[in-house]
């Protein structure tokens, strides 16, 4: 069910058209990123929700209501920042306190409802703490609890983890989640880190220039990217040289080698250059089955990532990537040893404007 819905949402900065033509339905429960380079427009769509900023143009509904002209504190809704903006004069339960006080809830609901917070993050051995004597993760625990206990209808978190070491980010970032899921409650997360968007969300918002990508669950953003922006900012990405070798059968040939793919080519003559795309864990080294193709390679480089192997190999002129599951037992091809590369025409990407 619909719950949080923006439409047609445009947002300018004087000349500077930052969001444009801004879509989205958010259903209750649901957890959605949105995920783009910076200066995008993430932020800004996420500040027009809080209220912080007001659309140019479209409308902001919460369950029915249009809120798009509402002032911030009308709204209901709990936000997180990056930097963690606890209240440095007040204790952990006073800063989780705070919104209650000014909601003028009675003390004794307050501090149940304090102790309810500081025990679903973890943290109620810490409350009578000042920031100053908390970690990071800490604080930020402390701030998303903060933005929790007014039971907001809607939850925004903009880059809530950037500022923390990888490791916190991680563990953090599973909490978040399983906190969203127990309590059921709308969330908008901003990030430009695609791990995090990608392990965490229902769906994510691909943003490139104030402009929505793709919307759309993560291995469908990451599988069957829109176009290739989402393609290139979404995961590694290999450029693969073919020449059109009969359009209406979709056969092309790659480094000498003759094959039918599924996408439709017949825009492009008999003897037309073409670029596919292909992730660098869609090839595999050894001959391919039948209905597989083949091609000649030299290993050129090696890396070991720990679980994933990364080899650099060229194909003809071609330079690609190719990611193997580290197995332990088998040793992994060596630099300059000859090979053979595989992939599935399935796997092969393909987007018009890339055409060589
Ligand atoms: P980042 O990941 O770096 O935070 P972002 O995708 O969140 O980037 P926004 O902060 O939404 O991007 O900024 C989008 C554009 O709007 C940028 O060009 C920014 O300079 C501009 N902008 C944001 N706020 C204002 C403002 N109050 N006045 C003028 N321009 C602004």
């Amino acid at each position: 069910m619909t719950y949080l819905t923006l439409s047609h949402i445009e947002k300018k900065f004087d000349s500077n058209h930052v969001v444009k033509g801004f879509d989205l339905a958010v259903d209750k429960g649901e957890f959605i990123s949105f995920l783009g380079p910076s200066g995008c427009g993430k932020t800004t769509v996420l500040r027009m929700v809080a209220g912080f900023e007001t659309p140019s143009a479209g409308a902001i509904h919460i369950d029915g209501e249009d809120i798009t002209q509402q002032k911030p504190n009308g709204r209901n809704i709990g936000m997180v920042f990056q930097s963690y903006a606890l209240f440095p004069n007040l204790t952990v339960a006073q800063n989780v306190g705070f919104g209650l006080r000014v909601a003028g809830l009675p003390a004794t609901e307050r501090d149940a409802r304090v102790d309810e917070m500081l025990q679903l993050i973890g943290l109620p051995e810490l409350s009578g703490r000042y920031p100053y004597q908390l970690s990071g993760g800490q604080q930020q625990r402390v701030a998303l609890s903060r933005a929790l206990a007014v039971r907001p209808r809607v939850l925004l978190l903009d880059e809530p983890l950037s500022a923390l070491d990888r490791k916190i980010r991680v563990v953090l970032r599973d909490e978040i989640r399983a906190i969203q899921r127990r309590l059921g409650i709308t969330t908008i997360f901003v990030t430009h880190d695609q791990e995090e968007a990608l392990s965490i969300s229902d769906r994510v918002v691909l943003m490139n220039d104030g402009v929505m990508q793709q919307c759309d669950v993560p291995h469908v953003v990451y599988n069957r990217p829109a176009n290739s922006f989402v393609a290139n900012f979404v995961g590694t990405l290999n450029k693969l040289d073919a020449e059109v070798v009969d359009p209406a059968k979709g056969v092309v040939r790659f480094a000498g080698v003759d094959c039918q793919q599924p996408h439709d080519l017949r825009s492009i003559p008999a003897g037309g250059k073409i670029t596919f795309a292909i992730r660098p864990e869609s090839l595999q080294f050894g001959k391919g089955d039948t209905n597989e193709i083949t091609l000649p390679a030299v290993v050129e480089d090696v890396s070991f990532l720990g679980s994933v192997i990364r080899f650099s190999a060229r194909v003809g002129q071609q330079q690609l990537s190719l990611d193997t599951f580290n197995r332990g037992s088998a040793p992994p091809p060596q630099t300059g040893t000859q090979a053979q590369i595989s992939f599935t025409t399935d796997d092969l990407l393909y987007f018009p404007s890339q055409r060589g």
